[in-house]
């Protein structure tokens, strides 16, 4: 068989290019990224469960297990770390929801350059993959994902719609942020009347708290500071804590968006010490690029929603995170 090539572009692959790599290849592996949310992981589903209609393989890799919250999801129980063994040659790796292909972890097998595709959303986008389909103004990845389905003839069934929905409520905040336009309405109504789920996703994926993440939101609101301006909300949650109220990490999600909630704030970090690791996630009202700021310190993500993994102790790291912070003007 001819071995499809796709070459490198700095430029972002048209839709017909996508949807061309897609029919052209037999099998698919669907990556998302390491600590997955609802958009890396809904993304993958929803694509590979069009592409199984079509008489595709489809397989899921995912470093970490699919957290709790977002089990319900159709075919969440195919994701896994172990990549099927008898993948064919021209299998094409398609990452989601990825600014970086490190993103992923490490656990991935050595991948031909030639056979990956980059679906993303994020800011700075590396454009690490043979086909890079980056579309920064969309909501979520999912939406880039709905993109390529309609581009495809795919039929949008119940299960793809909700793995859509999904994505959208995952990066809107539920239609909270800055990025709900009235498009993103307009395609969450029409994905609803596709049979998406939408009291299924807000019931696992916004309410349903296990008391352990309460818990645990009642201690990092405990120990929360504000900077001497009030613009800056910040607050650490250690092993201790996790501890104290039997939490793991899953059960930090929400704490962040409380810290950002406050009045006056501008930008909010969560210090996620634990795990061998100091994990920051940060959050801005729309003043501060926090893409900009975690970049400085090898991270990104979005100018409102950011994050990084910091080297060092969490006194280094609220340091150096308050320093970032500042250089892009809080
Ligand atoms: P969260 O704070 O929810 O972990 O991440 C917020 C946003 O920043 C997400 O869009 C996520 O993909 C991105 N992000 C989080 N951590 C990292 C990181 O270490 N590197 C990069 N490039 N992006 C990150
Ligand atoms: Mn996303």
């Amino acid at each position: 068989m001819e071995r499809p090539m796709i070459e490198h572009k700095d430029r972002s692959a048209t839709t017909h290019e996508v949807v061309a790599e897609l029919r052209r290849r037999s099998a698919f592996v669907m990556v998302s990224h390491v600590k997955p949310d609802g958009d890396t992981l809904g993304a993958g589903l929803a694509l590979g469960l069009a592409l199984r209609a079509i008489g595709k393989r489809v397989a899921y890799f995912q470093q970490d297990p699919v957290p709790r919250n977002l089990r319900f999801l159709p075919d969440a129980d195919q994701v896994s770390r172990a990549v099927p063994a008898d993948l064919p040659g021209d299998a094409l790796w398609v990452f989601c929801d990825m600014s970086d292909a490190s993103r992923a972890g490490e656990f991935l097998p050595p991948i031909d350059h030639a056979n990956t595709l980059n679906i993303d959303h994020h800011l700075a986008n590396s454009r690490f993959a043979g086909l890079n389909y980056i579309l920064e103004t969309e909501c979520s990845t999912g939406t880039c994902v709905l993109r390529i389905l309609r581009a495809l003839g795919a039929t949008i069934t119940p299960e793809i719609a909700t793995c859509l929905l999904t994505t959208i409520m995952t990066d809107t905040g539920g239609f909270m942020h800055s990025n709900t336009t009235p498009q993103v309405l307009r395609e969450s109504a029409e994905l609803i009347e596709l049979g998406a789920n939408k009291e299924e996703i807000t019931s696992q994926v916004f309410a349903n708290k296990r008391f352990a993440a309460v818990c645990l939101l009642g201690a990092a609101l405990g120990g929360m500071r504000l900077d001497d301006v009030g613009r800056y909300c910040y607050s650490v949650v250690d092993e201790v804590m996790l501890a104290a109220c039997k939490a793991d990490g899953e059960d930090t999600e929400e704490i962040i968006q409380h810290l950002r909630a406050v009045e006056g704030v501008e930008v909010a970090a969560l210090f996620k010490a634990f795990d061998g690791e100091v994990r920051v996630s940060l959050r801005s009202t729309g003043h501060v690029n926090v893409q900009s700021a975690a970049g400085r310190l090898g991270g990104g993500g979005h100018f409102r929603a950011a994050g990084l993994t910091f080297v060092g102790t969490v006194p280094a790291a609220l340091a150096a995170v308050h320093e970032a912070l500042r250089a892009e003007g809080l």
